[in-house]
């Protein structure tokens, strides 16, 4: 490797023409800084999402991963915002971004918010971080670690072309870094000829030379060191993603750095970085893709085809934050599942995560899994928690339904409760957009006659049972009452009191009181399966009942 060029008042001079606003010394910003008061293993981690208008589930795996990190040890998470690449905002991104993780309960310590930053650690937006890194970048300038490369587009194409057709690899390093070595001359002389430029790290790595790491949760590896004299600042003096998480996490004393491990690849060039600014490497976590079956391969998820890649799709679709939240750590710890069913009734956040049990290759995403771990969650809530949910997602996604459970709250509660609260909970709904399917026929606008009455019971029995029935409802029977009248009624018209009975002789038999409550469950609900038919008819009413019974009689 060649020695620099510059002599050290060559790079003194550089410094003043490239960085003339920086006053403060890389000490003073320290100071700016000081280390956490923290118990010992306390984490401080980050999410550190793009404002890009997308928030994925790979994030809320992130973020709940560090989450969980932090609070469990007593340390601190905050949120900074990575919107160094202003090409790829999206108008609003951000507020969509923050609003986005806090419907998702990721409560952080410190960081942006919508009001504006919190904490003591910010600006928590790199935009607004824009002269602490030119502190850094003048330094590593100073110290012939980093030089300004004026290449404009052509230039690196041309490079590039080249090095295609000599077969040799891509990138700007060693002989094809033109800029690297220039002397003081040169670079005055396309300074005052106004080139933009950016400023490159002068790479000392090889890629004949490897370096052992650890990754948290990819376990030891060997990674090539880095050769490429990669971009630290842009031509606007805005840093590159990586120049930008070394300062970052130093300055704001991040002891794990937790991300996906599409990053893998940058990290020789992060440790290059740390250790050129003489940062503290902090630990690594890389978590694996997530994935899902495609016919009998997996595949990761991807933006493009998969909706269940967006958090909004979670939202749309009126799963719980609850059920997502177990549902992520179900897939993250092995051993979830087996704690919830040991622990059925305590909330998710006393489950000890530990990323020792992430599995390194990544998860894999499973829709009708997430939808039991929700059928779970939803039986385990009170009738007025699941009104209150319902609520919030109609007032958004179902208008009609929302003013129907907001005119009567006593009624929506009621029917809320049947079949909840005991050992074994019902487990009728995964998402709030079943509700309507589930609770539609207790209101008389919605109420559809669904199914047909079923075929093995004549038509004349039909009518029987629905005529009789009518002159025997009454609404102030108890359960007990309420069934054997039905028992009743189902042996004066020759139907089995028993299944069993039934089964044991059916040619004595027209059927059994199965079949005759099932008249009436389609009559009253429109449907063969509902909740339990006593609690059903109570909330109704004797005049909707009643009606009902007609309106089924009039269709035979
Ligand atoms: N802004 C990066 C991303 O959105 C963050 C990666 C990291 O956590 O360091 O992928």
């Amino acid at each position: 490797m060649k020695k620099i060029q510059l002599s050290y008042s060559e790079r003194e001079e550089l410094c003043a023409l490239l960085f003339p606003e920086v006053r403060e010394s890389c000490e003073e910003i320290e100071a700016r800084f000081p280390p956490r008061d923290l118990k010992e293993g306390a984490v401080v981690s980050r999410m550190a999402p793009s404002p890009t208008g997308f928030v994925h589930l790979g994030n809320l795996v992130q973020g709940l991963t560090s989450e969980r990190m932090c609070h469990q040890s007593e340390g601190v998470l905050f949120l900074r915002v990575e919107d160094t690449d202003a090409k790829r905002e999206v108008p609003g991104a951000i507020e969509t971004l923050i609003q986005t993780l806090a419907h998702y309960g990721i409560s952080f310590d410190e960081g942006a918010t919508l009001e504006g930053d919190f904490g003591h650690y910010g600006p928590y937006r790199q935009r607004a971080r824009k002269d602490l890194y030119h502190v850094f970048a003048k330094k590593l300038l100073l110290e012939g670690l980093a030089y300004p490369c004026f290449c404009t587009e052509e230039e690196l194409s041309d490079i590039h072309n080249r090095q295609e057709q000599n077969k040799e690899n891509f990138g700007y390093y060693g002989k094809w870094a033109v800029w690297r070595d220039a002397p003081m001359a040169e670079i005055r002389k396309a300074l005052d000829e106004g080139f933009p430029w950016v400023l490159r790290i002068r790479s000392t790595g090889s890629i004949e030379n490897k370096i052992a790491f650890t990754d948290l949760i990819k376990g030891k590896m060997e990674l090539t060191e880095n050769d490429i004299d990669h971009v630290l600042l842009k031509s606007d003096g805005i840093p590159t993603y990586h120049f930008a998480h070394a300062v970052d996490d130093h300055l704001m004393h991040t002891t794990h750095v937790v991300r996906g491990d599409e990053w893998l690849p940058s990290l020789p060039f992060h440790l290059q970085l740390f250790r050129a600014l003489g940062f503290r490497v902090p630990k690594y976590l890389h978590i694996g893709p997530l994935m899902k079956m495609d016919g009998t391969s997996k595949r990761k998820l991807s933006k493009r085809r998969d909706p269940e890649l967006a958090l909004t799709y979670y939202k749309a679709e009126g799963f719980p934050i609850r059920s997502v939240y177990e549902y992520i750590l179900t897939i993250l710890n092995s051993n979830f599942e087996d704690w919830r069913r040991a622990n059925p009734n305590l909330p998710a956040s006393e489950f000890p995560f530990s990323y020792k049990k992430m599995n390194p290759a990544g998860s894999l995403f499973e829709y009708m899994k997430l939808v039991d771990v929700s059928k779970n969650v939803i039986s385990k809530m009170t009738a007025r928690e699941v009104y209150e949910e319902i609520c919030a997602w109609t007032e958004e996604f179902d208008p009609e339904l929302f003013a129907l459970l907001k005119a009567d709250p006593e009624k929506a509660l009621a029917i809320l409760s049947i079949g909840r609260g005991g050992q074994k909970p019902r487990k009728d709904l995964g998402t709030w957009s079943e509700v309507r399917s589930y609770l539609s026929f207790f209101y008389r606008p919605l109420f559809v006659s669904e199914e047909a009455m079923p075929s093995h019971v004549s038509r004349e029995d039909t009518a029987a049972v629905l005529n009789a029935y009518r002159a025997l409802y009454c609404e102030g029977d108890d359960a007990d009452t309420w069934f054997q009248k039905i028992t009743d009624l189902a042996v004066s018209l020759g139907f089995a009191a028993k299944p069993k009975e039934y089964k044991a002789s059916p040619e004595s038999f027209k059927g059994h009181v199965g079949d005759v409550s099932m008249v009436l469950r389609i009559a009253v609900t429109g449907k063969s399966a509902s909740p339990d038919l006593y609690s059903v008819m109570k909330i109704l009413g004797k005049e909707e009942v009643l009606s009902r019974l007609d309106q089924a009689l009039s269709k035979l």
